[in-house]
């Protein structure tokens, strides 16, 4: 076999250990890629296929992007979920003895991506770690453009649902995991549901030991004990394995993940995938669409951090009444003073997204333009303190307390850094006269010799005579003298020719040389010094890393607490009483969407569930009653009251629900190869094992997904299950189309019945859209089917159908089933009084015996006796 070149053996060596990356190959001023990557880059970019030489036979599928223009080609890549590794010459070219050295000098990936292009600013973009033992499973997440770190543990082996409600709360752009997770069939239902890949990272970096390492190291300390992760072997290899995956395809310090946050999820309420997406809180159902989602209504904030955190509360709704009163008193506060809210709405207003400029001032890629956004988000903080000092609520009264002015970085760019500075950091032009001595002795240089040539311009047409004879420059021939082709015959003798072209001449002198020599040498000490004091300055910011990010902390919050104050009165919300008690009570609640997107036509309605008598709700009414909405607006009042947001109502108390889970229509999983009836019954299962007495169900017509008494069936004994205080007793919404099911009332306790009221008028029907007491008897369906516009004829037909199987009537066989079970408890509890009634007697005539005194045959006869009577 031929040999092969030896920059393809270059090419190999490297590539060996980025298997899984599309490799961009640094040539000259090209990117190349070869081979299978070839194959694929050129498909997914529309960019041409070629080939190169590598000593072979065949040429080697080849393809290419400019290096200037790489981050968008890398940007479409990653997107697309590609990872990408960039290989540099990593010694000059002029240097290099043999083939010059290349390395890998950064990996990126969905989940470790910086660039604007990709990212989405209001929404944070996070890498997952998943590790999973005998024990149970370490979950860590990283948002690596912000520095956000934080790990939690599960120590069961039953927390697969866990981690699959983790994974939807993140929704990471990139998991990893170990070994043994990969085998775990979670991480197939996680790749079905999600369509991640995980990547095979070498799992030893989640051993425990080398994972502890990794974050000691990485955070400069002795001990884990201040991370709260002591014992914590899980978090620990999960949270360990990802910074060393961070670190290995960064390739950068990553300074700014400057601590790691142990979370327990006890913390927050517990909301499964399922709920997530059926409640809509951060996009739609069905078109993935933020309009039309609950965060569509609540974020009014003006800076892409406070967006980011305000999507962050609106997914972890709290369980502490204290926390959750401590941000509605300061949202009441912004709402109530509408003076304070919009000067601190002016400052946000000029804030870029500093949390994200200093990734990349961390990772060295922040050039002049970033620093000075920096120093323009930052300008105002001393003002925003001082509006602050005004307020009265003790969470403003904490943050305004907190807030650091930034001011001595604020000055250090402002003085170093010119005013609108070019994009590139290696062309000058970027520093402040007056910032630097060395710098402005170039700089001078610089000008004279300018000012010389002016002169030199001036002189030379003097001495020739010729009147537009110019001096010019360009970057291939440097300064020269250009005469026009009429005025040729007068240049002097001494003019060195050096290019002639169609319509003039261009000439040299030695002066002119040595001129020149002045100028481009300043330039260059100029571009030199320049980059230096930049990249001083921009270490200068590096090392304020944590005191900078913890300010955007503070005005993410205020910019949240702003955006639910601005919400709140434009929609006409209402403060919430949040306590630890067991009453939801709302007086005229609205759905906060829904009443957005129809403006103005939105009929309120009440809510009132409590612990004792009213624990239980089933709602009746036809098809497009409201029943969806009624009940999706009582989960989303009480979320929204637990994230500290107002709420649309005239009043609301709310007592804290540990959990909402909702099971509303068919959810689109059957890509999962699940059919509708299973993915409803596990969801049902899902339910019934994890809801306690302070969980809130949203239940939305249990068993539609099969026949009639089949579905019948499991709707009624799940509403006896979660009715029964012994088994859930948890607070429920109940819509049904039963109506068998309101026969239930007074039978089992807590539960009464509602239905949505609509008023027949002739053979049509209109919606009143109002909650009252009692079961509806009829479901309309005919009606409602004739105002989708089925055609005359069928309506007609259907209505003959229907006086038929009323005949037949199926609600007289539910009611018989109801009060034959109800027969049935009733004679079962009698029997369960008589057992115990004999049995008390019998134990105490066996207690009054005097066994010792008694001959054999008296015990004898004793027993048998006693038999009798049982
Ligand atoms: P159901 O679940 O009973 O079939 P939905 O809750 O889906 O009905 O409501 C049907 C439609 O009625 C919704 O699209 C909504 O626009 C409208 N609607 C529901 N509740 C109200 C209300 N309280 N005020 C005004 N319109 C409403």
């Amino acid at each position: 076999m031929a040999k092969i070149t030896p920059m393809m053996q270059q090419y190999f060596e490297i590539k060996e250990n980025y298997k899984h990356c599309l490799l961009f190959f640094r040539l000259g001023d090209f990117y190349e890629m070869f081979f299978e990557d070839a194959l694929i880059a050129s498909k997914e970019l529309e960019i041409t296929l070629t080939g190169k030489d590598w000593g072979q036979e065949e040429r080697a599928p080849m393809c290419g992007v400019p290096f200037h223009s790489a981050d968008g080609y890398i940007a479409r890549l990653v997107e697309k979920g590609y990872k990408v590794a960039i290989c540099e010459q990593v010694e000059d070219p002029k240097l290099a003895k043999g083939i010059v050295k290349r390395d890998v000098v950064r990996v990126i990936t969905p989940g470790t991506v910086l660039d604007n292009a990709v990212l989405d600013e209001r929404k944070n973009n996070y890498i997952l770690a998943v590790y999973s033992s005998q024990a149970g499973y370490g979950i860590a997440a990283c948002d690596v453009s912000t520095g956000e770190f934080q790990t939690t543990e599960f120590m069961s082996i039953q927390a697969a649902n866990k981690i699959l409600d983790e994974i939807a709360r993140f929704s990471p752009a990139e998991v990893i995991c170990n070994e043994a997770f990969l085998n775990n069939p979670l991480a197939k239902e996680i790749q079905g549901k999600f369509n991640y890949y995980f990547n095979d990272i070498d799992s030893r970096m989640f051993d425990f030991a080398t994972a502890k390492n990794t974050i000691l190291k990485h955070f400069h300390v002795q001990t884990l004990d201040g991370f709260g992760l002591n014992k914590k072997l899980a978090a620990v290899a999960a949270a360990g394995g990802l910074l060393w995956y961070l670190l290995e395809t960064q390739k950068n310090n990553l300074d700014h993940i400057s601590t790691v946050k142990y979370y327990t999820t006890g913390d927050f309420m517990l909301l499964d995938v399922s709920s997530r997406r059926n409640l809509e809180l951060t996009e739609t159902m069905r078109e993935k669409n933020r309009k039309g989602s609950l965060l569509w209504v609540l974020d009014k904030t003006q800076t892409a951090m406070g967006a980011r955190l305000l999507r962050k509360w609106v997914e972890q709704p709290l369980l502490s009444a204290k926390e959750i009163q401590k941000r509605l008193d300061g949202v009441e506060e912004l709402y109530t003073d509408l003076f304070l809210r919009e000067e601190i709405k002016d400052i946000l207003r000029s804030m870029y997204d500093f949390e994200r400029i200093m990734s990349r001032v961390i990772f060295q890629s922040a050039n002049a333009r970033d620093l000075w956004a920096l120093k323009n988000s930052i300008e105002n903080l001393p003002q925003l303190k001082h509006i602050l000092t005004r307020c009265k609520s003790p969470y403003l009264m904490e943050l305004c307390q907190k807030l650091d002015s930034l001011e001595n970085i604020h000055s250090l760019i402002e003085q170093a850094i010119v005013e609108d500075p070019p994009f590139s950091v290696r062309e000058g032009g970027m520093i402040k006269q007056g910032f630097h001595a060395e710098l402005d002795t170039y700089t001078q240089a610089k000008e004279k010799g300018t000012t010389w040539i002016q002169q030199m311009e001036d002189e030379e047409r003097e001495k020739t005579g010729i009147k537009n004879l110019k001096i010019r420059y360009n970057k291939v021939f440097g300064y020269y003298i250009e005469i026009t082709k009429s005025n040729i015959k007068d240049a002097p003798l001494h003019y060195i020719r050096k290019q002639t072209l169609a319509n003039c001449e261009r000439y040299i002198t030695p002066e002119l040389n040595q001129l020149a020599e002045v100028i481009l040498g300043s330039e260059e000490k100029i571009v030199t010094v320049e980059y230096q004091i930049f990249t001083e300055i921009r270490n200068a910011v590096a090392a304020e890393v944590e005191r900078i990010q913890y300010c955007a902390y503070i005005v993410s919050v205020v910019d949240a607490l702003q955006s639910f104050a601005e919400v709140a009165q434009s929609m006409n919300y209402v403060k919430p009483v949040v306590d630890e008690g067991d009453i939801i009570s709302v007086t005229a609640g609205r759905h906060p969407v829904v009443e957005k997107m129809i403006q103005g036509q939105f009929i309120p309605n009440d809510i009132y569930l409590d612990k004792e008598e009213t624990r239980l709700a089933i709602i009746t009414g036809p098809n497009m009653a409201g029943k969806s909405t009624y009940m999706r607006q009582t989960a989303l009042i009480v979320l929204m009251a637990q994230i500290g947001c107002f709420v649309p109502a005239q009043a609301a108390h709310i007592g804290i629900v540990d959990r909402i889970f909702t099971r509303v229509g068919a959810s689109d999983d059957l890509s999962a190869g699940q059919s509708t009836f299973m993915v409803e019954m596990s969801e049902v299962a899902n339910i019934l094992n994890n809801a306690t007495e302070k969980s809130l169900l949203i239940l939305d017509e249990i068993g539609r997904g099969t026949s009639t008494f089949d579905g019948l069936s499991i709707a009624w004994a799940v509403l006896e299950y979660i009715a029964d205080e012994k088994q859930i007793g948890a607070k429920t919404l109940f819509a049904t189309h039963y109506h068998e099911l309101s026969e239930l009332e007074g039978k089992l306790s807590g539960v009464k019945n509602y239905c949505i009221a609509v008023q027949e008028m002739g053979e049509d029907i209109i919606f009143l859209r109002k909650i009252k007491r009692g079961g509806a008897d009829h479901s309309y369906g005919v009606q409602v089917a004739k105002l989708a516009g089925l055609p005359p004829k069928v309506i007609r037909r259907s209505g003959q159908i229907l006086k038929q199987l009323n005949a037949a009537d199926i609600t007289k066989k539910a009611k018989k089933i109801a009060v034959e079970a109800q027969e049935q408890a009733e004679e079962a509890a009698k029997q369960i009084d008589m057992f115990s009634i004999k049995e008390n007697q019998m134990i105490d005539e066996l207690s009054k015996l005097d066994v010792m005194a008694m001959t054999p045959i008296e015990a004898l006869q004793t027993l048998f006796e006693l038999q009798k009577k049982a």
